[in-house]
Parts: C-alpha cells; structure tokens; sequence
C-alpha cells in the first residue's frame, strides 16, 4: 500500500487504518498495520494464532487503545474513542467467541444490542429485520440463549451486533467450533447481507479458504504486521498461502 493512499482521505475506503500500532505492556502486539475497507465490500484477515487478528479489530471496535497510528470510518478520526461512541457511528463487532449472555432469552439477548435504541418502533422493526435474516433466532425468541447449539449462538451474536443497523460488521472468527452445516448457512446469510444489504464487512478467519472464497480483498497478517495483501482470488493462487493457509 503506497504511503500516499494511506494518508489521503480515499473517500471509496468506509474504514482506513493507517501505521497502527498497539501495544500490551512491553509487548507491541500491532505495528505499523495499515488496511482499506472500500465501502459494499468484504475485506478478509488471516493469519496464523497469535499475529494480531484480534487486537486490531479490539482496537477499531475501541476495546483496545492504539499507541500509534490512526482509524478513520466515515472520514473521522475514531482512533481511541470509547467503544460506546463507536458503535454509535455504525461500526459492529462481533468478538471471537459469541459471548452471549446463555441465561437470557434470544429476545433478550438482542434487546441488548439495542441499547443505544430508544424509540419502540425500530427496535420492533429492527427485530423483525434480524429475524428475516436468521429465520432460527426468530423461531426461538423465547429459548434460553446458553440452550442454542454453537452455531445458533454465534448467529445470535451477528443478530445482536445486527440490531443497531450498523452500516460495517467486524466479525472475529464466525466459524470457530461451529457444525460446518451452520458454518455454510452463517456464511451464506452473511453474503447476502453484504449484497442485498449492502453492509461493508471486515473478517477474521482462521478457516483461510471460506474468508477467501467470500471476500474480495484479503491481507495476511504475521506477527503483528502485514507480511502480503492482495485479492483474494489471487492470494487463493499463491503458493506461499496455499502451503501456509489452504492445506495444498
Ligand atoms: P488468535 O487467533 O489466537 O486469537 P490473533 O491473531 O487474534 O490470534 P491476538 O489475540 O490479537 O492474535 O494477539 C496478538 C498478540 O498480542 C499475541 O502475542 C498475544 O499474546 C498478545 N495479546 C493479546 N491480548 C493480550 C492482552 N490482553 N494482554 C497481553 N497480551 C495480549
């Protein structure tokens, strides 16, 4: 990525993270990251265990201060900014690991994530909208969230995220532990809200072959900074990530 775009306002970029970098302690976790993601699209992260997938999304969602470098969405510096104001701007993160609450209803559960909603009628019609999208949460509203299989609990965490209309989802490994029929439906409903909706999408995979078959951008991510970019039917190509991430 030239130094040019990442300095620029590159309005087509819905998200623009430029020289980032974060550390913990004494350990620099991200340096020097720089990513675009143009708005409609979906934009993959892979990488091996422990190269900083997590950390950058924790750090755009603001759960994660950057010590460096900045986060543009929409245009504005959101670097640092309290996660609360974040959300409020359309920018969703769905965290490894669904973390729902598993003693709420799925109702419930997804009132949460209307939160910063305060008029009735949309967040009914929000509800209806997510219950569109996943057909499963709108048949088990009343079902104890902790009583889902895994899948329907990572769907339950997109619905969450889902419920504040956000315009960008961040999701961090959706398909970690899940039934690979679930996996299929999750990624096949996701799809669709990127094309029928429109919504701009940043993906932390480890299952390296589904994020490339969904995303049209993908950077590699190793120990803590960018190692390749490129799109991903043509990284799919390559043979350094075929050895690397597909299993060839
Ligand atoms: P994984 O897929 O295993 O979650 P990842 O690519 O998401 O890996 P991160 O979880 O972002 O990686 O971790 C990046 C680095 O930062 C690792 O070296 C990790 O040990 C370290 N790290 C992550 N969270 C913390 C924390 N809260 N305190 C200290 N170090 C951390």
């Amino acid at each position: 990525m030239s130094s040019a775009s990442a300095s620029s306002d590159a309005p087509e970029a819905m998200l623009e993270i430029s020289r980032l970098e974060v550390r913990y302690g004494g350990i620099r976790a991200l340096h020097d990251l720089s990513l675009q993601i143009p708005r409609g699209s979906i934009v993959t992260l892979i990488g091996a265990n422990g190269a900083g997938k997590s950390t950058t999304l924790r750090t755009v969602s603001g759960l994660v201060p950057p010590t460096a470098g900045s986060i543009r969405f929409e245009g504005q510096e959101i670097g640092g900014w309290p996660a609360h104001k974040i959300v409020a701007l359309g920018l969703a993160h769905v965290p490894e690991g669904r973390l729902v609450f598993p003693d709420l209803s799925v109702k419930e559960n997804l009132m949460m994530g209307a939160y910063l909603r305060r008029d009735r009628k949309v967040i009914a019609s929000d509800l209806e909208w997510v219950g569109e999208f996943f057909p499963r949460l709108r048949e088990r509203l009343r079902q104890l969230a902790g009583t889902l299989s895994g899948g329907e609990q990572q769907m339950l965490a997109i619905g969450r995220a889902l419920m504040g209309r956000p315009t960008c989802l961040m999701l961090d490994e959706p398909s970690l532990g899940i039934a690979p029929l679930l996996v299929e439906l999750i990624f096949e409903r996701l799809v669709a809200l990127n094309r029928e909706r429109g919504m701009t999408m940043l993906l932390v995979e480890q299952n390296a072959s589904l994020a490339l078959n969904v995303s049209s951008y993908a950077y590699v991510l190793e120990t803590g900074g960018i190692h390749l970019e490129g799109s991903s039917a043509e990284l799919k190509n390559r043979p350094e990530i075929q050895a690397a991430y597909l299993g060839h």
